[in-house]
Parts: structure tokens; C-alpha cells; sequence
């Protein structure tokens, strides 16, 4: 079973559903080519993808253009429906680093197909997660710098200022559809940057005052 840690304390999550958002940094949105969404765009991936720290990306045979997408991610502490962006922070536990591997091909195929995206996000490997540094000792996660290098090359290198749909407003919509519950994991879109990976990379994510997270791409 997948588990959320939170850094000095015994406290330690089985891990939920892993609720994503795209389309949440405008430069992203103009990189893909993509329209800007009204409302933003909920996505998930299986407990059963996430990796730790330390650990390998294993890239599916059945794409030849996985990406990456470094992004800031929440863990929930406290069960919460319908909650009203004021009270979002509390039911905040710990925030973490997440890549949110994306295979570019089998999603662009799909997406032109008006089908599902699970295989293209939702495979093994497909979601490296750090361990969460409690809520409290963030200073304003609204103002984090996130960065990603591939093999010590920088790919992204944004802030969470420059997200179109704030934390407390995610979340807020988020729990308007899905109940969520302690261990549930939300990631809040990647900033500009993204590209390909390959065999052999090592990838390091990094949110200064949130943490680092390094894992290599499998020798194919
Ligand atoms: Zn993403």
C-alpha cells in the first residue's frame, strides 16, 4: 500500500485518491497550445502509480514521449465536503513535491479521440511523490518556487504565484464534487518547462522550503 509521510511526526497516511488539475499556469497552457479552461480541469491517478523518493520511473512501452510536470502537492488531513475557500487550510495536513509524469503521445491521441486520459497519467511510476512537510511550518504556499532539472540541466523553474486557480479555490471546487478524506493527495498543476524524458535521466524536483525530490528514468 502507497503511504503519505509527514516529516517529523509517526504520522503516516494510506494514500487516497491522487486528484490532479491541469491547465493552472497560463505559460503552460500557451506551451501545449491548449485554450485556457473556465473551469479547471480535474483529472486523477491510482495510489498504485506513486513512487518515493529515491525510486525509478519505469516508462511504459506503449509511449515513446514521457513527460515531466513538476508540481506542488497537498496532503489532506481532515474529511471535507463542499468546503468554502477560507476554510480550505485547514483541512491541509502537509505539503509535498510531485512530478506528474504525463506520456504526451498516448495523451494526445486520446484527447483527439475525446477518450480518458488514465494510461496516459495514471500508469505505474507515474506520480514520484516526496514526503509532506506539515502545513504549519510552509510559510505561504502561494508563494513557493518550484524548479525541475533533468541530468543538472534546469527544465522549469515558475512559482505558485503564477497559478490561475489559487490553492484555497481548487480545493474548495475540488470537495464541491469529491468528498475528501484524510490520505487523499491533490496536485496543483505544473508550471512552463515541461519536456521529454528518457532512459537513464535523473530528475530532480525541487520547492525550496517544501523539499527535493530525485528519481531516474530506468535504462530502457
Ligand atoms: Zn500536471
Amino acid at each position: 500500500m502507497k503511504t503519505a509521510k509527514i516529516i517529523g511526526t509517526s504520522v503516516e497516511y494510506p494514500i487516497g485518491k491522487i486528484l490532479c488539475i491541469g491547465r493552472n499556469y497560463a505559460e503552460h497552457i500557451r506551451e501545449l497550445g491548449n485554450e485556457t479552461p473556465e473551469a479547471p480541469v480535474i483529472f486523477m491517478k491510482p495510489a498504485s502509480s506513486v513512487i518515493y523518493d529515491g525510486e525509478e520511473i519505469v516508462i511504459p512501452p506503449y509511449s515513446g514521449d514521457c513527460h515531466h510536470e513538476a508540481e506542488l502537492a497537498l496532503l489532506i488531513g481532515r474529511q471535507g465536503k463542499d468546503i468554502p475557500p477560507e476554510r480550505v487550510m485547514e483541512h491541509i495536513a502537509g505539503f509535498g513535491v510531485a512530478i506528474d509524469l504525463t506520456l504526451r503521445d498516448v495523451q494526445a491521441e486520446l484527447k483527439k479521440k475525446g477518450l480518458p486520459w488514465e494510461i496516459a497519467k495514471g500508469f505505474d511510476t507515474a506520480c514520484p511523490l516526496s514526503p509532506f512537510v506539515p502545513a504549519d511550518q510552509v510559510g505561504d504556499p502561494q508563494q513557493l518556487t518550484i524548479r525541475l532539472t533533468v541530468n543538472g540541466e534546469l527544465r522549469q523553474d515558475g512559482s505558485t504565484a503564477m497559478m490561475i486557480h489559487s490553492i484555497p479555490a481548487i480545493v474548495s471546487h475540488m470537495s464541491e464534487i469529491f468528498t475528501l478524506e484524510p490520505g487523499d493527495v491533490i496536485l496543483t498543476g505544473t508550471p512552463a518547462g515541461v519536456g521529454p524524458l528518457r532512459g537513464g535521466d535523473r530528475v530532480v524536483a525541487e520547492i525550496p522550503g517544501v523539499g527535493t525530490l530525485r528519481v531516474d528514468v530506468k535504462s530502457s
